[in-house]
Formats: structure tokens, sequence, C-alpha cells
């Protein structure tokens, strides 16, 4: 079993050579074949320079340096691609995360998990700004997407290498790659972690992160369950409004015709024009999404659905 760690690296240029030390120590002793994969995402301070020097020292050490700087998720998709490992382990550069925890995460890989995600039970982070929110986003989270974990936002995590490579990473979408692994069935857990204050550098991220997590779950839930039938999400919606609508101006119209009523100035006959025309727009808006999704399948040659094993078929 050959293990890559994904390192996505931003400015930590203190804190990457302590990280180091301890990733070699950690990795060594556990007489796998391994790779460190350092992505550079764009810094601009001795990071990348230092990253060279252990490259130079240390065949193990890979590094992919990007030109400016893309984003953590970005970094960990680029090093997801070039990684060669049957485990991938992500984690951060920054040394809150421990690799001495990478053994524990391992042991529950070799029991048959897919994705291990690390639970930092003790997280040393400010509560006000990122504690708390954390604690509501990942509530959420796990209701919506139906796969509990404690700490999404955790970077520590084993993946089997053929569930880190599935996906294409967009955006801020890392943290849920559990989530998005629920939808090719991947088995699951979390094992609580260690965690340090951070010593050296900034913290790259500010509460702004919690309105962009919040967007994503819904992006998540409609990804997991309504990627390959968008009309019943869409069309379901816009059929009811339309049904409504349609309902309210026939009995305008009855009424109209059958006392003679003036219904001109009412409110009703307003809201049922515009529950028609939101209708159409919905359900339109239902079919175009499926012809989008076709073109997406068939584009990247995806299928809608994963093999486990197959048994007797003829390749
Ligand atoms: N990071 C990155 N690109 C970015 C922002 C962050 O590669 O644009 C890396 C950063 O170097 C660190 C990890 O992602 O290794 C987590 O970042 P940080 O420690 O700032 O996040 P926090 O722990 O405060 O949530
Ligand atoms: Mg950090």
């Amino acid at each position: 079993m050959m293990i890559s760690v994904v390192v996505p690296t931003y400015n930590e240029e203190e804190s990457v050579p302590h990280l180091y030390e301890k990733l070699k120590e950690v990795l060594d002793k556990l007489g796998e074949e391994y790779e460190i994969i350092f992505v550079d995402d764009g810094s601009e301070d001795g990071t990348p320079e230092i990253l060279k020097e252990l490259a130079s020292k240390d065949k193990k050490v890979k590094v992919i340096r990007f030109r400016r700087n893309y984003g953590q998720t970005a970094a960990m998709y680029a090093g997801f691609e070039h990684a060669k490992g049957d485990v991938i382990i992500t984690m951060d550069a920054d040394l809150q995360n421990d690799p001495e925890d990478i053994p524990k995460l391992l042991e529950k890989i070799k029991e048959g998990y897919d994705i291990v995600s690390g639970w930092r039970k003790d997280r040393k982070d400010p509560f006000l700004s990122r504690k708390l929110p954390s604690k509501v986003a990942n509530w959420i989270i796990s209701k919506v997407t139906g796969v509990e974990l404690h700490d999404y936002g955790c970077t520590l995590k084993a993946y089997k290498a053929d569930i880190a490579k599935r996906y294409r990473l967009y955006g801020d979408m890392h943290r849920f790659l559990p989530a998005l692994a629920k939808r090719f069935g991947a088995k699951i857990t979390e094992i609580p972690v260690k965690h340090h204050p951070r010593i050296y550098g900034k913290s790259k991220y500010g509460i702004g992160r919690t309105v962009r997590v919040i967007l994503d779950i819904f992006l998540v839930k409609f990804l997991n369950e309504y990627i390959t039938k968008p009309l019943y999400v869409f069309g379901g919606l816009g059929f009811f409004l339309l049904v409504i609508g349609v309902a309210i101006e026939i009995y305008l119209t009855l009424l109209k015709i059958f006392t003679g009523a003036d219904i001109g100035g009412r409110p009703l006959l307003i809201l049922g024009v515009l529950l028609i025309l939101a209708g159409i727009q919905l359900l339109s808006t239902g079919i175009i999404a499926e012809l989008i999704i076709r073109t997406y399948y068939e584009s990247r040659g995806e299928k809608p659905y994963v093999i486990e094993e197959k048994l007797n078929m003829e390749e």
C-alpha cells in the first residue's frame, strides 16, 4: 500500500520545515512506500525556496507550484491528480494537524473504510469566529446530506485514491468530499485527532467563509440527490405553482361569467398570473437543466452509476 500525503501550502515558510521533519519521522516508521506532495498555492514568501531545497534533498518530496494563489481546494485537486498512492492523506501545512494521527487514519482505511475524516475534538481556534460557526455548519451539513460528521472542516483526512480522484473540485468544495462521496456509496467514518494552535504565520480565512459554506450546502444537496434528474426539482415545483395559478384564474373567470363580478382589481388575479408565469419558467428551467446534465455526463464520458464489481462479464 503506497501512501500519498497531500499538503496545500500558502505562505507557510516557518511551518514547512517542521512539518516535513515530523511527517518524515512518522512515515518512515510505517514501513510503507510513500510520497509527500506539497502543493505551493502561489506563496509570496520563502515557501517556494524551502520546498525546492527539501525536494532536492529528498526524492519522496514532490512539489507542485501554482503560478498564483488559486485556493486550498484547487491545491488539493492538483495534489489528488498527481498522487501515485493507493491512499491519499490530506493535511494543513501550518502544523495545526498532527502527523502522528496518520497511522490511526490508515488503520481505519485498512478496516475497509473509503474515507476517514479527522475530528478536531479539542479544537484550538477562536470560539466566536471559528468554532461556533463551524459547529452550526457541521450540524446543518450532516442533517442535509445525511453523512453525519462532527468536523467537515478538518483537512486531516484519509481517502482511498480512487474516491479522491473521482471528483473535479471547484470553489471551496474540498470539505464536502465525504458528503459527495455518498453518491458512490463510499464507506465513511471519523476519528478524533489532535489539533494545535497556529504558531507560525496567519490564518488565510475570515468569517466570510461561513457564507460560502452555506451556499455550498445547497449545491452538495443538489449534486447528491438531483443531479441526474433536475426536471423533478424545478419541474416539480413549477408544475405545482402552475396548477395553483391556473386554478385561481379559472375560479375568477367563472366568477365573472356567472355573477358578472368585477375581477379586474383583485389581488388574486395578479397572484394567479404570477404563479402561472413562475410555473412555466421553472418548468423550462428544468428542461434546460436536463439538457445540460446530459452534455455534462457525455462530455466527461461519465456514467450516472458506479460499479463495485463485475462477475463473469467479458471486457
Ligand atoms: N491554504 C492554501 N491556499 C489558500 C489558503 C490556504 O493552500 O488560498 C492552505 C494553508 O497554507 C494551510 C491550509 O490551506 O496549509 C489551511 O489554511 P489555514 O490554516 O489558514 O485555515 P484555518 O486552519 O485557519 O481554517
Ligand atoms: Mg490552520
